[in-house]
């Protein structure tokens, strides 16, 4: 059994002594949230930090909530709480579509949305979601707040744009616009419990049998999940039928770069994305509200 070389823990308060705590220690420290990615990987000696900043406690960044038009939704929210809120399900329902198939039980009950984000997967499954629906992600440090749009936040595989003072606080969504449809497919080794091997959000809003905005996104095919907006210009102002879809999803694998991993191959990964962009624009043609 590996030992997990000593660190030093901390519990702030508040969000304000969690923000001084990250300003002093910045570098050598670690946020943690649920843990259901960071202890893994320190348990393998992936990282070693030498301070954790537990914010777990922080009920002051677990909300889902409607302002002016905008949902916010708290860094600590736990992908069952978002799972279960109307808002969500009634407002942005692919995001809901997401958090029903990431992970499982135990792990929506404690992996937060920013975790999951912060930690820079591209197989994150909230990633190709929230960038249909152009979030912006507020950060904090000693030096003020600033908003992230999601597009800027992933930097490189388990990289992302925040310094090491800055806190992840919150995700702004506008809600799905009138007359749009929108879904979200996920492919993994298996039906339940498993990483995406590739997965696909669209977001299409339609003006009678006319396509006014196409949103995709993918996670899991390129060092970062990806908008495939070269595919989107395909759609926009078509008349939206199964061979103008067909068409723009063979476009997709010109906007990706995927890696061959124990996943899957690159060659499987890119054939996959073409039927997986196919199915969940079809899907979010299929539901669009009339
Ligand atoms: C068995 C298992 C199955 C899983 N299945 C899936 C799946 O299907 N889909 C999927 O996408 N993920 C999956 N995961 C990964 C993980 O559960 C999620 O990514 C989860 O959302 C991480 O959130 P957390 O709160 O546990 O993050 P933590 O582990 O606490 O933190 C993750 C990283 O983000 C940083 N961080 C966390 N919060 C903040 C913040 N507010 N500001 C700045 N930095 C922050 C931490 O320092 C750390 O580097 C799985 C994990 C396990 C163990």
């Amino acid at each position: 059994m590996k030992l997990i070389p000593p660190y030093r823990y901390l519990r702030p308060k508040n969000l304000q002594e969690a923000v001084e705590q990250l300003g002093r220690y910045g570098e050598e420290a670690k946020i943690l949230a649920g843990g259901t990615d960071l202890i893994p990987m320190i348990r393998d000696c992936l990282i070693t930090p030498k301070t954790m900043i537990d914010i777990s406690f922080l009920d002051e960044l677990r909300y889902i909530r409607e302002e002016g038009d905008m949902i916010k939704i708290g860094a600590l929210a736990t992908h069952s709480e978002i799972l279960k809120s109307p808002l969500i399900n009634g407002k942005t329902g692919v995001l809901a579509k997401a958090e029903k198939v990431l992970g499982a039980t135990q792990i929506r009950n404690r992996g937060t949305i920013g975790g999951n984000l912060c930690n820079a997967s591209p197989a994150a499954d909230t990633a190709p979601p929230l960038m249909v629906l152009n979030a912006k992600l507020k950060a904090i440090s000693v030096e003020g707040e600033r908003i992230i749009p999601i597009e800027e936040f992933f930097t490189g595989p388990r990289k992302n744009a925040l310094k090491p003072n800055e806190i992840l606080v919150e995700v702004q969504v506008s809600p799905e616009p009138e007359k749009s449809g929108s879904s979200f497919i996920k492919l993994g080794r298996r039906r339940a419990l498993t990483l995406s091997v590739v997965s696909t959000a669209a977001l299409i809003v339609m003006d009678g049998v006319k396509c006014r905005d196409a949103r995709i996104a993918l996670g899991a095919v390129a060092p970062t999940p990806v908008r495939a907006k070269e595919t989107e210009k395909l759609l926009i102002n078509k008349e939206l039928n199964g061979e103008v879809i067909s068409s723009a999803a063979e476009k997709v694998v010109e906007e990706i770069n995927p890696i061959t991993d124990v996943r899957g191959s690159a060659e499987y990964r890119r054939e996959m994305s073409k039927v997986l962009t196919k199915r969940c624009l079809l899907e979010a043609l299929e539901s669009v509200k009339r």
